[in-house]
């Protein structure tokens, strides 16, 4: 399936749950944030039929993500039946960390291909205030885990800014060399966070890990889903990537949509605007819907621009996704 710039859709972030453990500073207040009422989360039945009818549309790449997708009851069961969903061919899930030490084999059973486990900090006392909970330990005990199972893929997703870490960047990047993680560095984008944190430029990531490590090459092998952009350095066992989406925006090569837990579906993280996907399920229409809202997907998004555009999204990214 084509938007109407012939950008190709073949990629689903779905989010089960807007809840977690962790209250990220970048992503949600500590208080205040409305839950979804659990009866008007998305229910299995609805998932699958959703995507179902994206697969029918060519999308072949489904991403679990949250809030914590890990925390959604029967998350494992609902893996396996989404992987057994004809035209399916790469389930992943992006998560905290939090409980997967205990979940990674169940995991991997059911058919998960890939997990993303966010970390942007290895100092206890830091995460401890960026996420607002102390489980550092639990996430790394999990990293460790996902590393030693037979998941295909795990990769690091470190938001980079210069208030949270950035005399931790080689510590970070030293993951990608000593196990077969690949390390992501995301820049911070203006969604969510009460106040907008410094961006570390990939240009002075590059520089400061060529200075240690040697020759940083760019490595065209392509290794995810989506806009990241991956380098290679001599002796590391995994790739280093960049997902730079203000200043180096990937609009027009952008192959995905996403929906909230409650069932809305969005065609770019920066808009609010979207189409409710429930509604069209219980009207029958659901494929149509899919495709008229495909047709609103924008160019691109605005985050760099200071104007206030009418329909910016004020959503928290908890409660989107990512
Ligand atoms: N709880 C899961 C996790 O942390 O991976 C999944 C949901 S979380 C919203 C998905 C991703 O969005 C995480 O990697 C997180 O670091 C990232 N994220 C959240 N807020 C962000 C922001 N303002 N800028 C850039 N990335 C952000
Ligand atoms: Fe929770 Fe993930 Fe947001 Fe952190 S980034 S608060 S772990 S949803």
């Amino acid at each position: 399936m084509k938007d109407i710039y012939q950008r190709k859709i073949d990629y689903l972030r779905l989010s089960l749950t807007d809840r977690c453990q962790l209250r990220c500073h970048y992503c949600m207040p500590d208080e205040g944030v409305e839950w979804t009422p659990l009866d008007q989360l998305l229910s299995f039945a609805e998932i699958k039929s959703i995507v179902q009818t994206f697969a029918e549309l060519g999308v072949s790449k489904l991403k679990l993500t949250g809030g914590e997708p890990l925390l959604r009851p029967n998350i494992v069961t609902l893996i396996s039946e989404l992987k057994a969903i004809k035209g399916i061919e790469e389930v992943t899930l992006t998560t905290n960390g939090v409980q997967l030490a205990e979940m990674i084999d169940e995991l991997v059973e059911a058919g998960l291909d890939g997990v993303n486990i966010s970390l942007d900090t290895l100092d206890e006392n830091r995460y401890t205030l960026l996420t607002r909970r102390n489980k550092l330990d639990a996430v790394l005990t999990g990293l460790e885990r996902a590393i030693k199972s037979k998941i295909k893929q795990v990769k690091i997703n470190c938001v980079l800014a210069e208030e949270i870490n950035k005399d931790e960047i080689l510590a970070i990047a030293q993951l990608a060399k000593n196990s077969r993680v690949h390390v992501r560095f995301i820049e911070y984008m203006p969604i969510g966070a009460p106040k907008p944190l410094t961006p570390i430029s990939e240009e002075y990531v590059r520089q400061l890990l060529s200075q240690h490590y040697g020759p940083v090459k760019p490595y065209d092998i392509k290794l995810g889903n989506g806009p990241a952009r991956y380098d290679e350095i001599a002796g590391f066992q995994g790739k280093i990537g960049f997902i730079s989406a203000v200043s180096h925006h990937f609009c027009d090569t952008c192959n995905r949509v996403r929906i909230t837990s409650d069932g809305f579906l969005k065609t770019c993280l920066y808009f609010n605007k979207g189409v409710d996907i429930k509604s069209a399920i219980k009207a029958g229409n659901l494929q149509e819907c899919i495709l008229e809202a495909l047709q609103q997907k924008p160019k691109q998004h605005r985050f760099s621009s200071n104007d206030e555009y009418g329909s910016r999204e004020k959503k928290s990214m908890v409660q989107i996704g990512g």
